[in-house]
């Protein structure tokens, strides 16, 4: 039977080591604040930025939640963004994406100060992370790393395949397995022979954004999955495709009217040695990681 990597035990530990850096830093007058900006009413954005802002509550981290209407433009959110990087009670700004089509996106991202970068998107700390020196890395891909760490899965050595190279996950997270020595092989929407080459992967990490596009065969016995994916299926058929004869699951469904899958099928984490599930794993560690690095500039930038 494959080993279930719990994330939300996992994340629930790196909380409570934050709680304590958080407490040690009150005892010499600091207190970490992060700023999250969430423009306009997308729902499922506005879940997932409160959820955060009350991470930083239970943490006894300072936040602030800003909210410009969807009407703001690119000048206002970069003197918003510019206010913020000014304040010293904040240590980490969080842009929660996306923003609307007529603001400027990466102009706001690159005008965060990188001290403050605590999604780590901005190119200063991809390129820091690239050259090995101290960055804030972006969440997801460091949650990644200390799942595999604190499940005493050995990386140097071992084969990673990741599949698929955005910025946000693909990437850094080629890059972080590279520095604990795995030998790293990244792939995408034009690598030929996708199956030849995941079938190698002693650690295999799917973030591509396709519901269940990793089936068994691509898989070699034994492996670790991470599955970071998260799709929202809501056709019958699709929840057969992946979940016939899960009656729990299915009450869930039929109850909810849809269900997340990852980018791993089901029936492939048969073949696992271990694997992240969707949801439950890979997901609590980017809040928890948001967290760390938001302590972590705050030390940064005071020189502690
Ligand atoms: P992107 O859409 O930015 O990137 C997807 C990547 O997958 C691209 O590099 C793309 O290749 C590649 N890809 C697409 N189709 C194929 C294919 N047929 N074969 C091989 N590669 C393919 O997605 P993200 O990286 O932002 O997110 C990936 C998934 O992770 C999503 O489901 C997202 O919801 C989830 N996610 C989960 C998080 C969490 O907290 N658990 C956080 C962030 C993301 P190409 O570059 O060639 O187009």
């Amino acid at each position: 039977m494959p080993t279930i990597l719990d994330g939300a035990v996992i994340a629930a530990a790196i909380r409570q080591e934050v709680a304590g850096e958080v407490r040690a830093l009150g005892r010499q007058g600091v207190r970490p604040g992060l700023a999250a900006v969430l423009v306009g009413n997308v729902a499922a954005s506005e879940i997932y930025v409160r959820s955060k802002v009350q991470t930083c509550a239970d943490l006894g981290i300072y936040s602030e939640l800003i909210t410009p209407p969807e009407s703001v433009t690119t000048e206002e959110m970069l003197d918003l963004v510019a206010a913020l990087n000014d304040r010293d009670e904040i240590d980490g700004i969080l842009i929660q994406l996306p923003l609307p089509a007529h603001v400027d996106a990466k102009a706001v991202l690159d005008a965060v100060s990188p001290a403050k970068d605590v999604d780590g998107l901005h190119p200063v700390n991809a390129g820091r992370l690239q050259a090995g020196r101290p960055a804030l890395a972006p969440c997801t891909p460091a949650g990644i790393i200390q799942i595999l760490q604190r499940s005493g899965i050995p990386i140097a050595g071992r084969h990673a395949v990741v599949v698929g190279r955005s910025d946000i996950v693909g990437k850094p997270v080629a890059m972080l397995l590279l520095h604990q020595n795995a030998t790293v092989t990244i792939c995408h929407s034009k690598t030929r022979d996708l199956g030849a080459i995941t079938r190698q992967a002693d650690i295999l990490v799917a973030a591509i954004g396709r519901a269940g596009f990793i089936t068994p065969e691509m898989v070699k016995p034994g492996a670790t999955i991470i599955d970071v994916g998260i799709n929202r299926i809501s056709e019958q058929t699709e929840f057969d495709s992946f979940f016939a004869g899960d009656a729990k699951r299915e009450a869930a469904f039929v109850k909810r009217g849809s269900t997340i899958v990852g980018d791993v099928h089901p029936k492939a984490f048969e073949h696992a040695g271990a694997y992240t599930p969707v949801p439950g794993g890979v997901g609590p560690l980017t809040i928890a990681m948001l967290m760390a690095n938001t302590v972590c500039a705050a030390k940064m930038r005071r020189g502690l």
